[in-house]
């Protein structure tokens, strides 16, 4: 009811989705129809509109073709099809017809690449042909008829304990409540409603799960620092899965999307929430179709809402999509996100424990973070502590893509060397290829060198030699690739996807693509003067930025030039 809309200012995003899905853009008067529905100022919602990548609040075509131009789809052939689109459709974002097309940073599809979004399909597996037929159909009227790919995804596991986050997917039909709870679904939970929230507590604190969206924190101290503040608190899944090279989250979101539900359902139990929400990127509509279906099902079985399987607690979940900003996967971004305003981090302390989603005490956890919980409420904290070591503890996914013979996830006790991943799991370089460079965590990681791929996947051992487990994404890229250009697509994706709040990020960022676009050009190498240019940035980033994007934007840089022959300004490098 119109009523229950006023003030509802956390309603702006899903109405500024459906606007943006229903015409094509976002229109002055459909905005202003809907400020005055949710009682909000326009200024502000243009504000919010126009942050975000996949609305528009400028006439275009009414449905994009958004062809996925990172790295693991360009090293398939991405540029090849943007040409072709080109030829078929006109400059991008320039079309006048129904149909047009924008390139656009990584979709999370990169085990199964090319890709493209076009509405809430994504096209996976393009070949030109294939993207020409697709094509054709929509423009002949058959939308429906409009698609590409059906390519798999390869999923494998290694070493002690696994598979376990992975041991449902592929095996077990993801759309069904009764397949779960049949293959172990929902103990955990049963379990921790006997426990009670300390002891659940305890448990988690007895595994040593740290989060898996990268900063690795310890998830039990998250979680007992937000259960001492006062009531209401909120929990909220981290399902902004944006870092390039990164699709684990998918997977597990497509393919065992109740345990991502029975692990937000035990944080909340251990904290006290009531109240949850699930925010998925906006470029997984897939994603989000399992996770609604899911809570859906769970709800009516007794598994959400009040007082779940007949016991005292009450805890109830709300799905969200973003609209395409990188920058959201940052939780104070995400919260902000949820409450429809724009997508810009909050300066820290307050910490979200304390001060998170509207202003309470909140929980959020990475997705592969949270469905890691129901087994350890199984079988118990210490169980999971004993796989791995020293503070790498439990199983770890990652995403595998670029130049291997099978792409795909992959689950591996802590420990497992590198190499092992990509070539006893991944089949190796194809073609009997040599690796030149691995990105390892996305494009806030690292590069390593062939003579790296020896280190173990651990916390501590990648840190050791300047890296970081970050996303847990592995992007190979074999020796033909012109690895200065890979470095200048990542420069462009920060500078691109900085939200622009501060200024060390959004002129360092600028600078440093500038620098890095410059070097190509000249065809390298990185002379003396470009190198302190380089450093003296990277360190003004690391040292004056507000979050995590701007800290993080010199690190894929500053590791290249180890492999160019030449050193960067820190240890890191
Ligand atoms: Fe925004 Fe960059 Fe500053 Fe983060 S570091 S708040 S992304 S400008």
């Amino acid at each position: 009811a119109p009523q229950e809309r006023r003030g509802r200012r956390d309603l702006l995003l899903p109405a500024l989705r459906a606007l943006q899905a229903s015409r094509g853009w976002i229109s002055y008067s459909a905005l202003a129809a809907v400020c005055r529905e949710l009682t909000m100022p326009l200024a502000e919602a243009y504000g919010v509109a126009s942050f975000y990548e996949l609305l528009a609040t400028e006439p275009r075509p009414r449905r994009m073709i958004h062809l996925c131009d990172d790295v693991a789809c360009t090293l398939k052939g991405a540029g090849m099809l943007a040409g072709r689109l080109q030829a078929l459709l006109g400059h991008p974002e320039q079309g006048e017809g129904p149909l047009g097309w924008s390139l656009s940073p990584c979709l999370g599809q990169c085990e199964r690449g090319p890709a493209a979004l076009v509405g809430d399909r994504v096209w996976v597996g393009l070949t030109p042909e294939g993207l020409e037929d697709a094509v054709g159909a929509w423009m002949a009227g058959e939308e429906a008829r409009a698609h590409a790919g059906g390519v798999g995804t390869h999923l494998g596991s290694l070493g002690e304990g696994t598979p376990l986050l992975l041991r449902r997917c592929g095996r077990v039909d993801p759309g069904s409540l009764e397949a779960y709870v049949e293959h172990g679904g929902y103990r955990g939970l049963r379990r921790a409603l006997q426990l009670g929230p300390e002891a659940t507590l305890a448990e988690v604190e007895a595994s040593g799960l740290v989060g898996r969206g990268g900063a690795a924190f310890p998830t039990a101290r998250k979680w007992a620092s937000a259960a001492r503040e006062p009531a209401p608190r909120y929990v909220v899944c981290n399902a902004d899965e944006s870092e390039p090279g990164s699709f684990k989250d998918r997977v597990l979101m497509e393919q065992d999307p109740f345990a991502v539900l029975e692990g937000l359902t035990l944080a909340a139990l251990a904290v006290g929430a009531e109240r949850g929400f699930i925010y998925v990127r906006g470029e997984y509509p897939e994603s989000h179709r399992s996770l609604l279906r899911a809570a859906e099902q769970a709800r009516a079985a007794g598994f959400l809402g009040e007082r779940i399987l007949e016991s005292g607690f009450s805890f109830d979940v709300e799905l969200r999509q973003g609209a395409g900003a990188y920058v959201c996967g940052e939780e104070t971004a995400l919260f902000n996100s949820i409450e429809g305003l724009r997508g810009e981090p909050r300066a820290r302390p307050p910490y979200p424990a304390q001060v998170g989603l509207f202003g309470r005490p909140t929980v959020i956890n990475n997705v592969e973070t949270l469905a890691a919980v129901p087994a350890i409420l199984e079988r118990g904290g210490g169980w999971y502590a004993s796989l791995g070591s020293g503070r790498s503890r439990g199983t770890k996914l990652l995403s595998v893509s670029g130049h291997v013979v099978r792409a795909g996830v992959y689950e591996v006790a802590f420990g497992t060397p590198l190499r092992t991943i990509l070539e006893d799991l991944a089949g190796g370089v194809p073609g009997g290829g040599a690796v030149q460079a691995v990105l390892c965590g996305g494009a806030a990681g690292t590069f390593l060198g062939p003579d790296q791929l020896d280190t173990p996947l651990s916390l501590e051992a990648l840190q050791a030699v300047g890296g970081t487990v970050g996303s847990g994404s592995l992007v190979v890229l074999d020796e033909t690739v012109d690895l200065w250009a890979v470095v200048e697509r990542i420069a462009r994706f920060f500078r691109d996807e900085s939200c622009g709040q501060c200024v060390p990020c959004r002129v360092g960022t600028q600078r440093q693509l500038e620098v890095v676009s410059a070097v190509r050009r000249a065809g390298g190498p990185v002379d003396d003067q470009a190198l302190a240019m380089l450093n003296d940035l990277a360190q003004v980033m690391r040292d004056a930025s507000i979050c995590g994007l701007g800290q993080l934007a010199p690190n894929a840089v500053q590791s290249s030039l180890r492999l160019l022959g030449r050193s960067g300004g820190d240890e890191r490098g």
